[in-house]
């Protein structure tokens, strides 16, 4: 490596938005990868050996994780699950900690006696099954049919996909 890219290394290592931009342009003169410097491009593609690689684990990992959502979303609109939580006296019902994630109580508005299903309709999309999932893969604690569906999945998971 000569100076130039040396000086140019250490200016980007500093925050500086100027010598990434020289530094993208000098790998794409040399025909390289700008993450795998040590990685040729060959003709017009973008990503090199090691990006293609990344990208497609990422793949595999994004409809590993949307089976699983695509599973517990399922059972909670066909009813065969219900959301976990509590009803109140006046018959509203609000969500448990493990089922709530900060997203349910945060994002709708809270149930009144006309509209006492707020929460649990949120608490059914799609939206809120992917939040649970992810939560579950983290290790956090989760409604019981979101981590028996992860654990089946982790039990069944492709090479290298789950975490
Ligand atoms: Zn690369």
């Amino acid at each position: 490596m000569d100076a130039t890219m040396q000086s140019l290394k250490r200016r980007v290592a500093g925050g500086d938005p100027q010598a990434q931009r020289s530094l993208d342009r000098a790998h794409d003169r040399a025909g390289v990868c700008r993450i795998h410097p040590e990685q040729l491009l060959r003709g017009k593609t973008r990503f090199c050996r090691v990006c293609k690689a990344l990208r497609k684990a990422d793949l595999a990992r994004e409809r590993w994780i949307k089976e699983i959502v695509n599973t517990v979303y399922g059972r909670r609109q066909n009813r065969s699950v219900h959301p976990d939580g509590d009803f109140d006296k006046a018959g509203r019902w609000y969500p448990s900690d493990e089922e709530d994630q900060g997203d349910v109580t945060c994002n709708v508005r809270s149930p009144s006696r006309t509209w006492p299903y707020s929460y649990m309709l949120r608490a059914r999309t799609k939206q809120h099954c992917r939040v649970l999932v992810e939560a579950a893969l983290a290790g956090k604690d989760v409604p019981g049919d979101v981590a028996s569906a992860v654990s089946r999945a982790r039990a069944s998971e492709p090479e290298g996909v789950a975490p």
